[in-house]
């Protein structure tokens, strides 16, 4: 079963890994109130549908101020993408962003292993990025029994060319998404963008992950949201 972005979030928050500050509403007054419960801030306003590459379709928009989230949350929701109408939006506390980086950890079902992904190179869709850049894109397979330790963590990050200045940071983040994967019995957790800050820390800042639906009776919580 895939997970919406925001309870993709808040498993991501539960097992340490970095992300921002968010409240899911469903009309544009509460996205309103959102925005000035977390500080009155800039924040993102984004479309929570189970389909990617909602950035391009207009399902993400950034908002200055409080006014400025209500204004797009008018927008968006009601949305159709991908045929998927827009419900309820994210608003999350906007991060300065200063690189995007790509990284998953996946079921490969076809080897019967688990397969770590990495790029420096993030923003785009996966599916885009394995075709146009399949030099950027490190495949790391990853032992089920050792699993990943802060030295395989590095590993990856360095075969996905995450820069020296941020690969401890980076590294740390990636042993607690390890962490989420086995904890949750998940296929997939892939975050894109994976962002460091323009002051070198790493944060997640969208989540897509996938629970095994052999594994639903141990889940409860996350399935009942
Ligand atoms: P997707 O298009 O469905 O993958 O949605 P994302 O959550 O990945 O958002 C699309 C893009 O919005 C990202 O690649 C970022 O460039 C931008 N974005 C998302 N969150 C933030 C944020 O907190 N701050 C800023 N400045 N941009 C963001
Ligand atoms: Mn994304």
């Amino acid at each position: 079963m895939d997970l919406f972005e925001w309870q993709a979030k808040e498993l991501f928050a539960k097992y340490a890994v970095p992300t921002t500050r968010q409240v899911v509403v469903s009309t544009p007054e509460q996205a309103r109130q959102a925005a000035e419960d977390l500080g009155g801030g800039p924040v993102m306003v984004k479309a929570q549908v189970k389909a990617g590459g909602r950035g391009k379709a207009g399902g993400v928009k950034f908002a200055p101020d409080a006014e400025a989230a209500y204004q797009h949350a008018e927008a968006i929701l009601g949305m159709d993408i991908k045929g998927h109408t827009v419900h309820t939006v994210l608003v999350s506390e906007a991060a300065d962003i200063g690189t995007e980086y790509y990284f998953s950890f996946l079921l490969d079902r076809a080897n019967r292993a688990y397969l770590a992904m990495c790029s420096a190179e993030g923003g785009m869709e996966i599916e885009q990025l394995a075709v146009e850049k399949p030099h950027a894109l490190a495949r790391v397979p990853v032992d089920p029994v050792a699993g990943v330790d802060r030295a395989k963590a590095r590993e990856i990050a360095v075969a996905g060319n995450i820069p020296e200045a941020v690969r401890d940071e980076a590294a740390d983040v990636i042993v607690k998404l390890w962490d989420v994967f086995t904890g949750e019995e998940a296929t997939l957790v892939e975050v894109n963008p994976l962002v460091r800050t323009p002051d070198d820390r790493i944060l997640a800042l969208d989540g897509k992950v996938t629970l095994d639906d052999n594994a639903d009776f141990r889940h409860a919580d996350v399935h009942d949201a």
